[in-house]
């Protein structure tokens, strides 16, 4: 017997007690210093143990904290990796209606600057239709119980006709098939109305996630109008509508200019009449254009996607943190998580606990995204970088594409981490960052300082509970 390498322990000294933790049998107990003592000596190879201490060692079996062997541990670990990959429970679809946006985001370069929505791709009724074909061959082939539709963009809203098509045609598809269907929204919010809602709600409307980034005058320099105007109070003013209808996320992207403003947020939010229908709240850094040497106080991360175009015209508010591991920032982007989820909790507000974060889409084959022309993708990350697309709807642009699909089969950057205790929740982090930064998506994009961060919160939570029980 071992103890587990996915054991992580934080030392609750006021209770004489450690919160002990299996990141990959998602056990958690609060226990006394001697057990943590007992697993250090099993580590070390003890002989001899009394009853009691073999009874402790086979509870902490039963709950994953020892195992047989780590050599077989390692063998679970990949077989949990594979099953995530060919898992065919959920088929979950991400799909971009178009790449045209209504904002002119301060840190993003599409959108609606210069002439970038006149050439910005928009999916078609036509191919709007061939995506839900190959949606209802996919559904047919994988008989999974369940199918998740998320609207994407650019701003999805912008292109309602083919939202509502698909959310509509889909819906029948599973009805017919006995499967359970959601539909989920990621939209800047500002045209979204009581119809939206209205019409999407028949067909398994699950949420709305709305960006807001900081208070009114933070959001408004960051988030404004191609003519500078804000957007805060309008955003406000829709969810207002909506929130009584449907479960309303809010997100948002700081920068080091910008976070300080997140608590005044965080305050506006709870005053509002539609704070119990936010069902969810977390917020994320900016991601910039790489520079070869980052001002003080600015966050060197890096843009997603080539030839200056940040996502290629995916919003970023899809994807992950994108911060360098060799970054001197890197902390401060972890230790700025970290205090952005503790503010959010204290508002009463769910959000991320910072250690259950992964394993992400990617990893998970039947998640696709697909771009306006049917182009398929790994993740919305890589969405619009045609050479990164793993597959199309239509099998004839298939072929070119297979060594793209090749990579992405074989992502498994955790295999570089080692015994790192937070493989199973972080399997070697945002691969679209690693891609981009590190010019490998293979290699680990590394943050487990935001992980040891999140697992303190979640011990001083776990104890606050068991205190009020
Ligand atoms: S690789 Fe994962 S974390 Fe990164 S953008 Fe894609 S889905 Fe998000
Ligand atoms: S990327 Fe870092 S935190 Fe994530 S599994 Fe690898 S070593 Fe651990």
């Amino acid at each position: 017997m071992q103890p587990s390498m996915f054991n992580v322990s934080v030392p609750l000294p006021e209770r004489n007690e450690v919160f002990l933790m299996n990141t990959f049998s998602d056990a958690q107990l609060l226990v006394t210093p001697d057990v943590v003592e007992l697993l250090d000596r099993l580590e070390r190879g003890a002989a001899s143990m009394d009853d009691a201490e073999r009874g402790t060692l086979e509870e902490l079996a039963s709950h994953g904290f020892v195992v047989a062997t780590r050599d077989q541990e390692r063998r679970d670990l990949e077989t949990f990796f594979s099953d995530l990959r060919e898992s065919t429970d959920q088929v979950r679809l991400t799909v971009l209606t178009t790449l045209q946006c209504n904002f002119a985001c301060d840190y993003c370069i599409q959108g609606d600057h210069g002439d970038y929505n006149k050439h910005a791709a928009k999916m078609s009724l036509e191919t709007a239709a061939r995506v839900a074909d190959w949606t209802e061959s996919r559904l047919d082939a994988l008989a999974p119980s369940s199918f998740v539709l998320t609207l994407f963009g650019g701003e999805p809203l912008l292109n309602l006709p083919v939202a509502y098509y698909l959310a509509e045609r889909l819906w029948t598809a599973c009805q017919a098939r006995g499967m359970s269907m959601l539909v989920n929204v990621i939209t800047n919010g500002l045209l979204l109305t009581e119809e939206v809602v209205d019409r999407l709600k028949p067909y398994g409307l699950n949420g709305i996630k709305i960006t807001l980034d900081g208070d009114r005058d933070t959001h408004n320099r960051m988030r404004p109008l191609r003519g500078g105007q804000g957007t805060f109070d309008r955003i406000v003013a829709n969810i207002r509508r909506v929130a009584h209808k449907t479960r309303i996320a809010i997100g948002g992207n700081f920068d080091a200019d910008s976070v300080d403003s997140y608590p005044a947020l965080l305050d506006f939010l709870a005053a509002e009449d539609f704070a119990p229908y936010i069902s969810k709240v977390a917020f994320k850094p900016v991601i910039r254009q790489s520079q070869p040497a980052a001002p003080k106080g600015f966050i060197p991360l890096t843009a997603v996607g080539g030839e200056g175009k940040p996502l290629n015209g995916a919003c970023m508010t899809s994807a992950g943190t994108g911060v360098s591991r060799v970054c001197d920032t890197c902390n401060f982007v972890d230790e700025k998580m970290s205090y952005l989820r503790e503010e959010t909790k204290k508002r009463g507000f769910h959000t991320m606990d910072g250690v259950h974060m992964g394993p992400c889409e990617i990893h998970k084959k039947h998640s696709y995204t697909i771009g306006p022309d049917g182009a398929l993708y790994a993740c919305p990350g890589f969405a619009g970088e045609s050479q990164m697309s793993v597959g199309h709807i239509d099998a004839a642009y298939q072929a070119r594409r297979s060594h793209a699909l090749e990579q992405f089969e074989r992502l498994s950057a955790w295999k570089e981490c080692h015994d790192c205790a937070f493989i199973p929740v972080c399997a070697g982090g945002c691969t679209v960052a690693a891609h981009n930064e590190l010019g490998d998506m293979h290699a680990p994009n590394c943050h487990k300082s935001s992980f040891e961060a999140g697992l303190v919160a979640l011990a001083r939570d776990a104890t606050r509970e068991l205190a009020s029980a």
